[in-house]
């Protein structure tokens, strides 16, 4: 069992098509891991009945020659993304009993792909953390755990977790401020960012429209890319969605950097910043000189206007999206009422979660009549100024090099009761939503606790060739090959 769940998906997918292994014996051995790890709360729901039948079917497929790009291969799936038939929660009270009578596209794709649905993965309350706290479930718990129990980071803690764990091969993400790639730094695995447009958000439970934007949590650089490609596409039922090509990612895995220019921002050396995560950052840049590629420093001069300009904008169009859930159609509804006004006030109320209340309070507020210019609007100008600082930055560079996070995983519970010091933890993710571009996650180092650090790379809007070439590289150079201690 542990040497199947050792493989990575490119590895997997090899055995399959060799018939060395076959579908449903790899789905068993991750629901076996499933139950032996259940401890880290990073699955809300297993759908064993069903990952086994379609591991059947793939095995099937295999046999006669059909086979998907992603065939037999386990995939958990963030709370957030409609599954049909299969509870869908986005992790909050409110929607508890959500049955969706559709799939989402994202998840659509995974499946024609081949790919064998395990369950749905903890994340915090409409994806609104950075620790997986704020979740109706509890929070979903880091594998690198010792003493006390660490965050998986968030929002996307249980698939973070669950790859970390190994008890998902592959697993879904979305990041509207950074919560694919921070909880991936925090748990040693690789987490991507796609461009704005590059994959449906229909039947993705909304949190930020303008921002929020799914991918790939993986162990490998390489298994992102195969999994990124059955992902993406265009959509026409999200008039968002971009018509835009992927390039071929596989392809770009090889490209190396010798002759790139990777952009070394200053305002990312932040004050205060842990000296271990400069030193990582210098590492990275060294690893990167050595691969073939120039540094070339830059400026993005409108970065630290990005954290307060995100916080108006996300609970902005939050406000609005969850204007929704008011206990009519669906979701909770509280019965003793005593007017329309009264049950939509006590069925959100009792529905929704603090941060979630905090977050809808400040987006109204923002958006309100005497406040919409101070705050929305301005939030809006300084968000246009970031990606032009951005789009100046790539007319010279091929790629960007950051941290991914301030800080390797704290412990649970420690930056609960401060809102403010939990959203310092998106200082380097946010501008790259703000801006609609491709960023990636990928473990670099240890920190002196023996935690995992990542790095971030990032490239212009559809460039994610040049983020694959890039990130496949500093994986090879960081060679980081340790797995989670209590991983199987
Ligand atoms: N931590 C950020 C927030 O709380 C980002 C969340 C996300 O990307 N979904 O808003």
């Amino acid at each position: 069992m542990t040497e199947l769940l050792s493989l990575s998906a490119t590895e997997a997918k090899r055995a399959l098509t060799q018939k060395e292994i076959s579908a449903v014996e790899l789905t068993t051995a991750y629901l076996e891991a499933i139950d032996q790890t259940a401890g880290l709360n990073n699955y809300v729901a297993v759908t064993a009945d069903k990952a086994l039948e379609m591991a059947a079917n793939s095995d099937k497929k295999i046999a006669g020659g059909t086979a998907g790009t992603l065939e037999g291969l386990p995939v958990g799936v963030k709370d957030l993304f409609c599954t049909q038939d299969v509870s869908t929660t986005a992790c909050s009270e409110i929607l508890r009993n959500f049955v969706p009578p559709y799939e989402s596209t994202v998840t659509d794709n995974l499946w024609q792909a081949g790919g064998v649905m395990l369950g749905k993965l903890n994340c915090d309350e409409f994806a609104m953390g950075s620790a997986n706290e704020t979740s109706c479930f509890g929070p979903a718990v880091n594998p690198w755990s010792a003493e006390v129990p660490l965050a998986a980071g968030g929002s996307s803690g249980g698939s973070a977790s669950a790859v970390a764990a190994r008890s998902a091969l592959l697993a879904t993400g979305t990041d509207t401020g950074g919560s694919i790639r921070q909880p991936a730094a925090f748990c040693g695995v690789v987490g991507m960012k796609p461009t704005y447009g590059r994959c449906s958000r229909w039947g993705i439970v909304a949190f930020a429209s303008s921002l929020d934007q799914a991918g790939p949590f993986t162990r490998t650089v390489a298994d992102s890319a195969l999994m990124l490609s059955a992902m993406a596409g265009h959509d026409p039922k999200d008039s968002t969605s971009a018509p835009d090509e992927m390039p071929d990612l596989t392809k770009a895995l090889s490209c190396g950097v010798k002759g790139m220019k990777i952009g070394i921002p200053a305002e990312y050396e932040m004050d205060g910043m842990d000296p271990e995560i400069v030193a990582l950052w210098q590492q990275g840049q060294n690893w990167m000189v050595e691969a073939g590629a120039e540094l070339v420093e830059i400026s993005l001069p409108h970065t630290k206007y990005a954290l307060p300009a995100y916080y108006i904008i996300a609970p902005a169009e939050a406000s609005s999206n969850l204007a929704r859930y008011d206990g009519v159609r669906y979701g909770v509804r509280t019965d003793d009422v005593q007017s329309l006004d009264d049950m939509y006030e006590k069925s959100r109320a009792a529905g929704f979660g603090d941060e979630v209340q905090r977050r809808i309070m400040i987006g109204t507020y923002a958006l309100s009549a005497g406040y919409y210019d101070a705050y929305y609007k301005k939030a809006q100008q300084v968000r246009r100024l970031i990606r032009q600082d951005f789009d100046t930055a790539f007319a010279s560079v091929d790629a960007i090099l950051t941290p991914a996070t301030p800080t390797a995983a704290f412990a649970l519970g420690q930056k609960q009761d401060d809102p403010l010091t939990m959203y310092l933890n998106d200082v380097f993710t946010v501008p790259a939503n703000l801006a609609g571009i491709p960023g990636i996650s990928v473990p670099a180092g240890l920190s002196k606790d023996g935690l995992p650090l990542g790095l971030q790379l990032l490239a212009g809007a559809f460039c994610e060739d040049k983020l694959y070439a890039t990130a496949a590289t500093l994986e090879s150079m960081a060679n980081f090959t340790t797995s989670a201690p209590k991983a199987a």
